[in-house]
């Protein structure tokens, strides 16, 4: 698929810092930051559409970010764990929903891991995580 401009291959020296490991995209607006491996999945001719998920769930963000000001957007989102808790999971949510319009999963214990885990400085614990994505899943 053709990716806009602001889709671009993350740099390899982030690979060292553990918030941009290898296997995680980044939105730091105005751009998405993919690892290669998946920024050329993505570019081909039908990309699988988990990664196309994830490339919605990086716009939803750069969206947000420009509606409140990405100065402003950054710094409550490393200041306020549910501000943070919040927006992974409106993002989370296009994800979702475009997953299951393909007739797709999404991985709700995965995802629950992930978000309550130290990448995210556990904002809410993996019971209530989880919780709160299978409803989300479900209401879709
Ligand atoms: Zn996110």
């Amino acid at each position: 698929m053709k990716l806009l401009s602001n889709v671009k291959i993350k740099p390899r020296f982030w690979e060292f810092l553990p918030w941009f490991s290898s296997y995680t995209a980044q939105a730091i607006y105005p751009n998405i930051y993919f690892p290669k491996e998946t920024y050329e999945k993505l570019c081909s001719k039908n990309p699988d559409l988990k990664y196309v998920a994830v490339l919605l769930h990086e716009q939803t963000h750069i969206e947000r970010q420009r509606k409140l000001g990405w100065v402003k957007w950054g710094a409550k989102y490393a200041l306020f764990p549910k501000f943070r808790f919040n927006e992974e999971l409106e993002a989370i949510k296009v994800q979702m929903s475009y997953l299951k319009k393909h007739n797709r999963k999404f991985d709700v214990e995965k995802g629950a891991r992930y978000l309550s885990g130290w990448l995210y400085f556990r904002p809410v614990s993996y019971k209530t995580v989880r919780r709160i994505l299978e409803k989300v899943w479900k209401g879709i």
